[in-house]
């Protein structure tokens, strides 16, 4: 088995691409077969500069990796198409020989002028396309599509047939000697032994001009593998011009590479167990074209950022501090906050690392809120409650000594002092952590804010709700 990803260098990678090439990955992997890199670059005015470092990076980042390809060789190379231009032309010679493709001298101006090509060079006779071709007129090569139908299989879409009059006779040689992506792809995809070609739909329509081909040279046809569509949350296609995210800004925004790829390999495949959390080995294991759905699926960015949060949780501290320390230390500037303390309060609390910021705000100031805060059915508080405990707690936290201000120390003085004053643990948490925060959720509980902000402000902020409150 061997499949192969075939980027073109034209711009950067949306998500679409990396989750065609983590298919392909995982298909091989499964497989055991030899998954390829080849660079299509034959499209040499839509060529971006660094649009090839960008895809190896993004590869590299997202742990897909390749038998053959560019930097790691192989017995069917060169593997970028650029390099192995004269070939397509002798098959496109070898097409034209059989009947099944012909030179076609029509300038810019006609061509404009027809809505699909009127086929005015497929019969030209033989010595005019010499005269032709002695002078040096500007040709392409034309496919020449016979009549009939042309029936395939694809293992996601099942029996497709069209009829040849649909389809077009495609260009496979432009004016510049290079090929089209639609006669290399074939062309290379024979050449390297692909057995199984995976790639999005859109291609869907395309693919009986490619079996065309393929008889014409008497090969075999490759399996297919077309995938869905990603839509948008709107129901639109994927694009980054439209403001959806790719794989880099994903990154950018605090996201696991890893957790992208979990959460992409879910997108038009469905596991064999109803799990969502995946290691890319344990992908590799379970991969199959039978998960693999026909229709499209959708980017949601809530669910990555719930399985991105489940990677965050299972992470061994060290390691998420290693990721969160610069936005813990950005979002905190009070001095005396030690940035390891507060990582461990974010780290079960957040789903990306950009929640970090939002998440620690109250600490160096205070924001504003309403009294209400402190109502809270399920804690039995509203605002007299708080007034009552602030009132009652404030001087017991201010003579509290400062070498004894833990949040072991301060979690049994706040409800030992609920219990003797016959009042639920609660009534006195909610109230403390909403004077200590203004705000109804916070990573970790009224003790731990109490370590956090420390004695001073800790003490201020009671004090000033027992204001709002009017006591
Ligand atoms: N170069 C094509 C692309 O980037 C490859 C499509 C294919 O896999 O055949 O979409």
């Amino acid at each position: 088995m061997r499949t192969r990803f075939a980027p073109s260098p034209t711009g950067y990678m949306h998500l679409g691409n990396l989750r065609t090439a983590l298919f392909k990955y995982l298909l091989a992997r499964k497989m055991g077969g030899t998954l390829v890199l080849r660079i299509e670059d034959t499209d040499q005015g839509r060529l971006v500069d660094d649009a090839l470092d960008k895809i190896y990076e993004t590869l590299d980042i997202a742990g897909i990796t390749f038998d053959e390809g560019p930097h790691m060789g192989g017995d069917y190379g060169p593997y970028v198409q650029s390099q192995r231009k004269s070939g397509y032309m002798d098959h496109a010679k070898e097409l034209i020989r059989r009947g099944s493709a012909y030179y076609c001298f029509c300038d810019k101006e006609r061509l404009e002028g027809l809505d699909g090509y009127d086929r005015r060079c497929a019969d030209l006779a033989h010595d005019i396309v010499e005269k032709n071709l002695t002078a040096g007129v500007p040709y392409v090569v034309r496919q020449l599509i016979p009549p009939g139908t042309t029936t395939f299989r694809d293992e996601v879409y099942g029996e497709i047939t069209v009829d040849n009059a649909e389809l077009e006779d495609q260009v496979l040689i432009k004016s510049d000697g290079m090929p089209t992506y639609n006669f290399a792809n074939v062309i290379d995809d024979h050449l390297m032994a692909i057995s199984h070609v995976m790639r999005g739909s859109e291609y869907l329509s395309s693919t009986p001009k490619y079996n065309l081909l393929y008889q014409a040279l008497g090969w075999d046809i490759p399996t297919y593998v077309h995938l869905p569509l990603i839509l948008n949350q709107t129901g639109g296609k994927l694009s980054k011009r439209r403001g959806d995210a790719s794989f880099e800004d994903l990154l950018a925004q605090g996201f696991l590479p890893e957790a992208i790829v979990n959460y992409i390999a879910l997108l038009g495949w469905s596991p064999p167990d109803n799990r969502e959390i995946y290691t890319l080995a344990e992908l590799c294991e379970i991969f199959s074209i039978e998960g693999i759905s026909k229709s499209p699926s959708a980017f949601d960015i809530n669910k990555l950022r719930w399985v991105n949060g489940e990677y965050l949780k299972a992470m061994d501290f060290d390691r998420f501090y290693a990721l969160a320390a610069d936005h813990v230390t950005k979002a905190v500037k009070r001095p005396g906050c030690d940035p390891m303390t507060l990582a461990k309060l974010v780290q079960s609390r957040i789903s990306a690392l950009d929640e970090i910021s939002e998440a620690l705000d109250f600490i160096d100031t205070l924001p504003e809120y309403d009294t209400e805060l402190f109502v809270h059915k399920k804690s039995k508080s509203d605002a007299d409650v708080a007034a009552d405990v602030l009132a009652k707690i404030a001087p017991v936290l201010a003579a509290h000594p400062e070498d004894l201000w833990t949040g072991e120390n301060l979690y049994k003085l706040m409800t030992e002092f609920a219990a003797e004053a016959g009042l639920k643990s609660s009534q006195v948490l909610w109230p403390m952590r909403c004077a200590l925060s203004g705000k109804p959720a916070t990573p970790g509980g009224a003790s731990d804010l109490l370590v956090v902000l420390g004695k001073k402000e800790s003490v201020r902020r009671a004090e000033y709700a027992l204001e709002k409150l009017g006591m």
